[in-house]
């Protein structure tokens, strides 16, 4: 009751949500009920919980920030949503996002923009700038998002919170409305590292309804954040600094947060490494190859026949009329200018050139991160170059949104765990700067661990 109250105050502002599970205070009574008759029910029952509009959900609309799917309600869950639902905790309604999570700032989603909590002229970031928020502004205590280029750490980052985004194959994506599948992943959004730990032990392992399901067993990630907030030092601990990615671009106010953190850091201990990712400086250019290309093949599933909105042409016509009237009319502009992009790239005669390019690039940053890992434990950089920016800024420029997500994309790329931590805010502008954390494929307890250790 005291979130949806919140909610009720603050969301007119935020716009954090696009829709409210009727059905989350009899839920948490139904908890109440089973907890009073002794039933052991988890560390989370009857935690409430913001889930991104990209998560199918039984009985809630799920758009993806899209007109093309408004009023769509799954008739299953995704696998992440079924799995908090067995743990008792109670889905508090559907956040707002980027159009199909292709942006840095919500602004591009179907249904109005979502204002930044801290100062409600800007970004919160993006895609999952809803989820982001409705933590921040304490309208949700925990949220799910999904990373494909950062879109849980960027959103973190300019929030003031923690988000993670796990090794590529160890959270199911089944039920995850797909935009780019070799990168794709869902995680946790919280206000302390331990929040996101509890619910990534609930959503992550082995599914068998995803192909690229990871059939590992891992450790509990609320443990490692237990031991980490309780560690009397760092010693023995090599961090890696990516040279690439503490570049003289960024804004000031992050870069003196960062620096300050890294001394933080020697001095509980930690040896502190430079280490340089050559290839990172292409990362940007070969995921806006990659993900418009994965994202051109997924989208072809809105065909104005299985799912959604369908709209006839006057005076009728044939399938293709209402297929092109229907994406006219239910894709907004950035979906549109990558569906064309990814088209292209994978079309015949380019295919070799642009698409096969940018996997040989995937490959040899893929070889950068297995160096740089093989001299030290974890790599650190700001989670984002700057702190939230105004909305509307870079709203026309999409090549200044996508430079937004340079130091992000190198992990989706690489298929490795990333978490962005908040560490202060920045002189100039007040506003929070953000860490990230990065770790090698299924080593995510390390982020935990340190992340923290350093909150
Ligand atoms: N900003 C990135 C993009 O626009 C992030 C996408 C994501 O992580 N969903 O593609």
């Amino acid at each position: 009751q005291a979130h949806l109250d919140r909610i009720t105050a603050v969301d007119g502002d935020v716009h954090a949500f696009l829709h409210i599970n009727a059905e989350a205070l009899k839920t948490a009574a139904d908890v109440d009920a089973r907890r009073a008759a002794g039933e052991q029910l988890g560390e989370l029952a009857g935690v409430p919980i913001a889930i991104k509009d990209v998560l199918c959900t039984i009985g809630m609309p799920s758009t993806a920030g899209s007109r093309i799917l408004e009023g769509w309600i799954p008739p299953y869950d995704a696998t992440v949503v079924s799995r908090l639902r067995a743990a008792n905790l109670i889905p508090l309604g559907k956040t707002n996002m980027d159009e199909f999570a292709m942006g840095s700032s919500t602004e591009h989603s179907a249904y109005g923009p979502t204002h930044n909590p801290w100062d409600l002229e800007r970004i919160p970031g993006g895609s999952g700038g809803g989820s982001a928020a409705a933590v921040a502004a304490f309208e949700a205590p925990i949220a799910l998002g999904s990373d494909t280029g950062g879109s849980i750490r960027q959103p973190a980052a300019v929030t003031g919170s923690v988000g993670v985004k796990p090794t590529y194959g160890s959270v199911s994506r089944y039920g995850a409305i797909a935009l780019a599948s070799s990168l794709d992943q869902v995680g946790p959004v919280s206000r302390t590292v331990l929040d996101s730990a509890l619910v990534h032990d609930i959503i992550g392992g082995h599914d068998p309804r995803d192909s690229t399901s990871l059939k590992d067993t891992w450790p509990s990630f609320a443990a490692a954040a237990r031991a980490g907030a309780t560690a009397e030092s760092l010693k023995g601990l090599r961090v890696g600094v990516v040279k690439q990615l503490d570049a003289p671009g960024f804004q000031d106010g992050v870069k003196l947060r960062f620096h300050e953190s890294l001394a933080m850091m020697e001095e509980a201990g930690a040896e502190i490494v430079e280490v340089s990712a050559p290839n990172f400086e292409y990362a940007v250019a070969a995921y806006y190859l990659i993900l418009p290309a994965e994202a051109s093949s997924n989208l072809a599933r809105f065909d104005s026949v299985r799912f959604g909105l369908r709209v006839n042409p006057a005076g009728g016509g044939t399938v293709e009329d209402v297929m092109a009237a229907t994406r006219g009319a239910g894709f907004g502009a950035e979906v549109k200018r990558r569906i064309i992009l990814g088209t292209y790239a994978l079309s015949a005669g380019y295919y070799d050139e642009y698409y096969g390019s940018a996997q040989k690039v995937r490959t040899l940053i893929q070889r950068d991160f297995d160096a740089a890992f093989a001299q030290v434990d974890v790599l650190v950089s700001p989670s984002a170059p700057t702190t939230a920016f105004k909305l509307g800024e870079k709203i026309d420029d999409p090549l200044a949104m996508y430079l937004n997500d340079v130091t992000t994309i190198p992990a989706n790329l690489a298929g490795i765990p990333g978490m962005g931590l908040p560490i202060g805010l920045a002189p100039e502008d007040g506003l929070p700067v953000g860490l990230q954390i990065m770790a090698p494929a299924r080593a995510d307890d390390r982020l935990y661990k340190l992340g923290a250790t350093l909150e």
